[in-house]
């Protein structure tokens, strides 16, 4: 039997992908949920173990049981807009959550973790190419408390080097637009509320919505529409299986923006998927959303130099027709 990693939010989107990865890896991805925002269904690689993050006891138990060699630490309410009508939720949830997990790691020794983090840990910037040395300026709750949660790990790595015992080794991934889904269609996106581009638009051809709105067709961008970055999860999941052998190896503590460096705007997905679907996506134009920033693409070069990361499955048809199969599957959004 392979080592345990404990997988915060392993019953989410990423977090079960992670745990598929872990398994064919060799790994026990062991599951720790709280189901607030996963789903049992994406349970399907390793252990699972119901807890909510901020449960002291539990995730005492939970360590104890599985003596964890890593964590990889997915679970964070993440919904942008929800963060900025109610951040108290946000900063209890993913602070107060990730301090516990740091708690249990150091009690019982457990000096591997991997992060989930994001981009918008950089808020709205100059440049548009958006590397790890800008400075981290987030515009948003959940941006914000996903610093601080950096902010806190490196913090606890600093006291743990000054002390006694080995020190805490931890890599931070800055996702850009995850998407796409595993191509065996077992897991894939889901969210409730559905708040992002392309699965809504998938929705939208299905008529499971009237149609998309397009959030601002007046940015500074080529069509007026936002310009993101968007990375297949499997892609981004392999960029965790080479931070952990990283971290396993010694490797120094580092974060790393996880995007493919091309960026494509609203329009430009939406076409896409009118051409993988076969079917035109009703769509409108609509005002600006709330806090969106004009163009984020990814300057990844540290990921490539350091892990050897390469993006292979993220042009927008593999993305879009991945989830496109998810989204046609029998029981999807039950
Ligand atoms: N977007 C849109 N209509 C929608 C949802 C999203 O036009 O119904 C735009 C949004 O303004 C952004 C891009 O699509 O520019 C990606 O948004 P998403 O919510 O998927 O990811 P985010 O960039 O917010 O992480």
């Amino acid at each position: 039997m392979g080592d345990s990693v404990l997988v915060t939010g392993g019953a989410g989107y990423i977090g079960s992908h992670a745990c598929k990865a872990l398994a064919e890896a060799g790994y026990v991805p062991v599951t720790y949920d709280s189901f607030v925002t996963g789903w049992r269904e994406a349970v399907q690689f390793g252990p699972l173990e119901e807890g909510d993050l901020r449960d002291a006891d539990r995730l005492d138990a939970v360590m104890a049981r599985h003596a964890p060699v890593a964590v990889m630490h997915f679970a964070a309410l993440s919904n942008v807009g929800e963060a900025s009508t109610d951040p108290g939720l946000y900063w209890d949830n993913n602070l107060t959550g990730s301090l516990r997990l740091l708690q249990a790691m150091a009690a019982h020794g457990v000096r591997h973790l991997v992060f989930s983090s994001t981009c918008a840990t950089y808020g709205e910037q100059d440049g548009v190419m958006l590397d790890e040395t800008c400075p981290q300026r987030p515009l948003n709750a959940y941006g914000a408390s996903k610093r601080a949660v950096e902010d806190m790990i490196a913090n606890f790595a600093a006291m743990t080097r000054a002390g006694p015992g080995p020190d805490l080794a931890h890599v931070f991934f800055r996702y850009f637009n995850v998407a796409g889904a595993d191509p065996g269609a077992r897991i894939g996106e889901f969210h409730r509320p559905e708040t992002h581009l392309i699965p809504l638009a998938l929705d939208a051809v299905r008529g499971r919505r009237d149609r998309l709105t397009v959030f601002g067709q007046d940015y500074p961008t080529p069509d007026g529409t936002c310009v993101r970055d968007y990375v297949h999860v499997t892609d981004l999941i392999a960029a965790h299986l080479l931070g952990l052998e990283y971290l396993l190896r010694g490797g120094a503590p580092a974060a790393f923006n996880l995007g493919t460096g091309r960026g494509f705007s609203v329009r430009e997905v939406v076409e896409a998927v009118a051409r993988v679907t076969g079917e035109a996506v009703p769509a409108e134009d609509g005002p600006r959303r709330a806090g969106d920033c004009a163009a984020l693409v990814s300057g990844s070069r540290r990921a490539a130099e350091t892990l050897g990361w390469q993006p292979r499955h993220s042009t927008l048809e593999e993305m879009i027709s991945t989830a496109w199969a998810w989204h046609q599957r029998p029981g999807y959004a039950r």
